[in-house]
């Protein structure tokens, strides 16, 4: 069959052809200064990029469509472009352009995607990149994860739909790779998404590559015993990284696989709620995590965060996190490490691109100054005490034979890429000197060429100069042309010069021409075996990284401690928690009023507090403080309390009412189920549970009735620790009839015409309901607020009559008053019916269910 692409130009066949290796994704194909996009590419790059769509020539009888970027400015249309989730295919001219015969060889070197980037200019510092692949089992889900610019591959099993959910809200992978037949169960996700050929996703032969990936016979050092699910995501997962690098990921040398049981659990609308890591206002200085990040370095911002939103379980490690940063407090050793810290870059990204190959001389520059941090860093650590701060001490062992090949090999400020040279120092290479003082010594020779001339044939105006086209030449003006000797060639003629070459010139400009060459692609292989040798030592390099990023956490923990007044958590196995006043870091930070500090106790004795008062007197607050001050301890922090005690926490649930919870699309009152139905099925007696305002997503019978049912069964049943936060004043009958059961309310006062919060927590139920005068805090007009009181008895007594199975019941009851026990027809007697608010009749309903009870034992 005839070529299809034979009437195309040669370079428009070549293009084709590597096209047709990768329809879905963008080619930048470079040619020259500029990578061009041709045909749909092109068009769909204009539109992306908002840059000019063009044509060039014609092929196969048509303008090509073509758009283009230019080389040196490449990085920001990249970066846009994988911020919008495409991927672009890198296309490099390899061949010598001199030497080929029609178009210069060309070669895809790599693929840009959303979760594989490393280069420095298209990552957020502070934020980790992921590519993430997702593998459907018989029950639940494999979900592997590798950040490949830190060299971190890790991998899970989720049970459902919900807890994937969790994982992916916690890691918001780039990219998420998953077999094309499989419908994700999960929406909202704002990753690229790739589906792949199911086959990818097998777990022997995910067991396979990571074995070859990893360099072993099996899996078992590594304590993953199972091969199950998670291994076929990350066999597809290297799979594919390694397609897109175009290369082997030699600085990936580990693996974990990680059980639930190992970290606090907190699933997707608990992190929104807590506003660990985002906040709706969208400003991270508002977030649990923005509050913490003091970190010195990227890559310890990076790590903070991911203690922060992985909380560990094991209180051994976490208590040495606590003795690091104790004794760094107790030394006062932080601000003089943190500025050490603050020297050093982002190594572990500095490492990952030694090990592609794709290091920058700054990279280099950057690896440099950290290692020559490492001797006053060690030092100082190697004095404490505290078992963590020791070993973190044996992982920054200076390294002299490095600093040393590193400061003879990098010049002290390298350009920002080795293209054209000036990387490598003098010094470092006798040839390279060599070659280097020849091009140099280039302009002494002119100069002494020029006088030689000016003299030997006397013209005084000749001059010796060098243009790209034509060399070096000798120009003399028109005038005294007749006045040159015979051995001048002419090279060119000018308005009013002529310009020669002579034998001596020439030979001058061929042993410069070829030494500027040589000296560079010296440089380049000197570079190349540099980074080599470096990325030979990658594995104790990331070890350093990593115990620097380490304590740069720890040290950033100490100085929060510190300035926001934090002090240590106590770990221990009694179940439950005790927290003496507790403080919200974050709401105690961003406001302008003191805090008012409160305690929290909750135990198997005292397992659900249920929390009354007005609106806006802190509840939520108070809640949320407690699961706050239990996820910094499990983080490794010191806590904002004076003191803590907490017990084994498995999980944090936190739930908010519908009605606070506008951002969302579906049905809120049904997704406030959904949620509930969720904790119900999922928590234990070691589980945190936050229950803020629920049932007010419906009715005000149903909201009660189910507030009264999710309640009872958190406390009676599964026996978690719960806050019960809520308005229905019923709620707090719970604790009457209930050992586990206490209320708790936020104080407030009236004071004169206004109502004044004290934010304070005592025991007990709150005394009133504040709703109207809250409005009338707001600043709504007294007429309105007296119009107001009238309404609310009126509705609340028809409105509830109508609707009230309470006030029906409660009437049939009294209508056979003959046949009840003598306090409750005393009780019967003193109300009228018709004057009860739908609340009261509840309350008496209550009191007859409890009198009933009574007479019946
Ligand atoms: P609720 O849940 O009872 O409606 P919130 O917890 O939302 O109340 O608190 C309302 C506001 O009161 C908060 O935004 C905060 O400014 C303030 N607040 C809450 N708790 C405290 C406290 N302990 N000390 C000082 N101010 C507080």
């Amino acid at each position: 069959m005839a070529d299809p692409n034979a009437q195309h130009t040669p370079l428009m066949q070549q293009y084709l052809r590597i096209k047709s290796d990768y329809p879905d994704i963008l080619l930048f194909f470079r040619m020259g200064d500029f990578y061009e996009l041709f045909y749909d590419d092109a068009r769909r790059a204009a539109k992306l990029l908002d840059i000019t769509l063009t044509t060039r020539g014609q092929s196969a009888g048509q303008p090509i469509p073509m758009a283009g970027v230019p080389y040196h400015a490449v990085d920001g249309y990249l970066a846009r472009l994988i911020r919008k989730g495409e991927s672009i295919a890198i296309c490099e001219q390899i061949g010598d352009p001199n030497e080929s015969k029609g178009p210069v060889e060309r070669k895809v070197v790599r693929i840009v995607t959303p979760g594989t980037v490393t280069e420095e200019a298209l990552l957020d510092d502070r934020q980790d990149r992921l590519l993430a692949a997702i593998a459907p089992a018989k029950k639940g889900f494999g979900l592997a994860w590798l950040d490949v610019a830190g060299g971190r591959l890790r991998f899970a099993e989720t049970a459902n739909a919900q807890e994937l959910g969790a994982e992916l809200e916690r890691l918001r992978p780039a990219e998420i790779l998953f077999p094309e037949d499989f419908a994700l169960p999960v929406s909202g996700l704002v990753a690229a998404l790739r589906p792949s050929p199911p086959w990818h996703f097998d777990a022997q032969s995910g067991e396979r590559e990571l074995c070859r990936q990893l360099q072993v016979q099996d899996l078992s050092g590594f304590g993953i015993e199972q091969r199950g699910p998670g291994l076929a995501a990350a066999g597809a997962l290297l799979n594919y990284a390694r397609d897109m690098l175009a290369g082997e990921l030699t600085h990936l040398t580990g693996v974990r696989a990680l059980k639930s049981s190992e970290h606090l659990v907190l699933d997707a609308s608990t992190r929104r709620h807590l506003e660990i890591d985002v906040h709706p206002d969208g400003r991270s200085e508002h977030t649990l995590v923005g509050l913490m990040d003091s970190a010195a370095t990227p890559m310890g911002s990076r790590k903070l965060k991911r203690w922060i939103t992985h909380p560990l379980r094991d209180h051994q490690r976490l208590a040495a996190r606590h003795d690091a940063v104790e004794v760094l407090l107790e030394h006062h050793a932080h601000p003089a490490l943190a500025d050490q810290l603050s020297g050093i870059g982002d190594l572990e990204r500095v490492l990952t691109r030694i090990a592609l190959k794709t290091a920058r001389p700054r990279d280099l520059a950057t690896l440099r100054e950290g290692l020559s941090r490492l001797p006053h860093l060690h030092e100082k650590l190697d004095r404490f005490t505290s078992p963590l701060l020791r070993e973190l001490a044996e992982t920054l062992i200076p390294q002299p034979e490095l600093d040393d090949l590193l400061n003879a090999a990098i010049v002290e400020q390298p350009p920002m890429v080795i293209r054209d040279g000036g990387v490598i120092a003098e010094g470092f290479d006798a040839e390279l000197d060599e070659l280097r003082s020849l091009s140099r010594n280039a302009g002494d020779f002119l100069i002494r060429y020029e006088e030689q001339e000016k003299t030997r044939t006397g013209i005084p105006t000749l001059k010796v100069g060098y243009n790209r086209v034509h060399g070096y030449y000798i120009e003399v003006s028109r005038a005294q042309a007749d006045k040159v000797p015979t051995e001048y060639s002419r090279r060119q003629t000018l308005k009013n010069a002529e310009r020669y070459i002579t034998e001596e010139l020439k030979t001058f400009e061929d042993k410069v021409l070829s030494a500027r060459e040589r000296a560079l692609a010296r440089e380049k292989a000197l570079y190349e075996q540099l980074v080599e040798d470096l990325a030979g030592r990658h594995r104790s390099l990331s070890t350093l990284a990593s115990g620097l990023a380490a304590l740069d956490v720890l040290v950033a923990f100490a100085e929060r401690a510190e300035t926001l007044n934090f002090s240590r958590p106590r770990l221990d196995d009694q179940p439950g928690l005790e927290i003496g006043d507790g403080r919200h870091p974050v709401v105690e930070r961003v406001q302008d009023e003191a805090f008012v500090p409160n305690d929290c106790r909750l135990d198997p004795a005292r397992r659900m507090l249920v929390i009354t008062g007005p609106n806006m007197g802190g509840k939520s607050t108070y809640m949320r403080q407690a699961a706050l001050i239990v996820i910094l301890a499990h983080a490794g922090s010191y806590v904002p309390a004076g003191s803590a005690r907490i017990g084994p926490i498995d999980r944090i649930f936190s739930r908010i009412g519908a009605g606070d919870d506008l951002t969302r699309g579906r049905s809120t009152f049904m997704v406030e189920m959904v949620e509930t139905a969720n904790i119900l099925h999922n928590a234990s007696e070691q589980s945190l549970v936050l229950m803020d305002e629920i049932g007010r997503g419906t009715s005000t019978f149903d909201g009660l009735a189910l507030a009264w049912a999710v309640a009872t069964e958190l406390a009676l049943n599964l026996r978690t620790l719960t806050l019960f936060a809520t308005h229905y004043f019923e709620l707090t009958r719970l604790a009457e009839d209930h050992a586990g059961i206490a209320n708790v309310h936020l104080e407030a006062r009236e004071h004169g015409e206004r109502i004044v919060f004290l934010h304070s927590v005592g025991e007990g139920p709150a005394s009133q309901s504040y709703g109207i005068q809250v409005a009338r805090l707001a600043g709504v007009p007294k007429p309105v607020i007296a119009q107001a009181r009238k309404h609310l008895n009126r509705l609340e007594n028809d409105a509830a009559r109508a609707a009230s199975p309470q006030l029906g019941l409660f009437e049939s009851v009294q209508a056979e008053p003959s046949s009840q026990p003598d306090a409750l027809r005393e009780l019967l007697a003193e109300v009228d019916p018709d004057e009860l608010s739908p609340r009261e009749a509840l309350d008496y309903l209550y009191r007859l269910k409890t009198i009933s009870k009574g007479t019946d034992d």
